[in-house]
């Protein structure tokens, strides 16, 4: 298989040069899927020593446009982790109180507890993605004159997580990238299936058409906010199997790179200090 490599921190890029329906050199669909089983096996293990570490965490974020798969990523990556161990958040038009404080605000609130593995679906990337598509009615009319908003909330967002990474929170992210006419083929499968349809909402079908501005976007999200410690991936995601191996991969190389162990009590030091 293909190694995925991080996103250059800093280098300008260009998705059209990222083939969303690339196989990053896997050929056999079946013996993938059973791959991508076993190392969400490992998955679940590591996450176990995780759990008895507690000094350190993992953070994932999961960004891509409607029907990347964000949710089905999510099941089939970590389908064998301890529910215990892990807290899904997914983040939505903020609420009235969420729009009376920092964009981070909501965002720091749910960062995962040492020991645990967090997975935001969507995140404060959004401040930067649909906020500024939507610049015109999203922002607060004070803001909407300020040209150097979002290269500010780059940097907000990169001091922000270095402050996880140097608070021993390890940050990997992921943008799922599809094709428009991939996600065409999946609305319209939704649309059709009963089971399905319910994942739908105008709002789908209205951002499509913003989908060039969304691009140039991710490019800027990309470019400005992949660094050493918290870098981007950008996974081929037309094909949902290729998909979920390439995160898995990534998730599991991670997670063994925080060599995760349980704390070793020395106890002859610990009954010397109780006398
Ligand atoms: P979904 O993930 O499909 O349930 O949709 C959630 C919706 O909330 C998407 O349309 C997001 O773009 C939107 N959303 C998430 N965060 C923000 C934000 N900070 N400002 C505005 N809209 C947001
Ligand atoms: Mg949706």
């Amino acid at each position: 298989m293909k190694k995925l490599t991080p996103v250059e921190p800093s280098q300008p890029v260009r998705l059209h040069e990222y083939d969303p329906g690339d196989h990053c050199g896997l050929s056999d669909k079946d013996r993938t899927v059973e791959k991508t089983d076993a190392i969400a096996r490992e998955i679940g293990d590591l996450q176990q020593q995780l759990f008895t570490d507690s000094t350190q965490a993992l953070l994932i974020v999961l960004q891509g446009m409607d029907t990347a798969g964000k949710d089905g990523t999510i099941r089939r990556v970590f389908d064998h982790v301890n529910p215990a161990g892990i807290v899904v958040s997914s983040f939505k038009t903020p609420s009235a109180e969420e729009k009376s404080h920092d964009f981070l605000w909501r965002i720091h609130k749910r960062v995962p507890a040492f020991g645990q593995i967090g997975i935001f679906n969507r995140s404060h990337y959004e401040d930067v993605l649909v906020v500024r598509v939507h610049a015109d009615t999203l922002l607060p009319l004070r803001l909407r004159s300020d040209r150097g908003l979002f290269k500010a909330r780059f940097d907000m967002i990169n001091a922000f997580e270095t402050l996880l990474t140097q608070s021993r929170t390890r940050v990997v992210k992921f943008f799922l990238h599809i094709s428009k006419d991939e996600q065409e083929k999946r609305l319209e499968a939704r649309e059709k299936d009963r089971s399905k349809r319910w994942k739908l909402s105008d709002a789908d079908f209205v951002e499509r058409k913003f989908w060039k501005k969304y691009q140039q976007c991710y490019e800027d999200v990309l470019r400005f906010t992949s660094t050493e410690h918290s870098p981007w991936y950008v996974i081929p995601s037309d094909h949902k199997w290729v998909r979920d191996h390439c995160v898995a991969r990534i998730v599991r190389d991670t997670l063994q790179s925080m060599h995760p162990h349980p704390p070793t009590v020395d106890v002859k030091s610990a009954l010397n200090l109780k006398r």
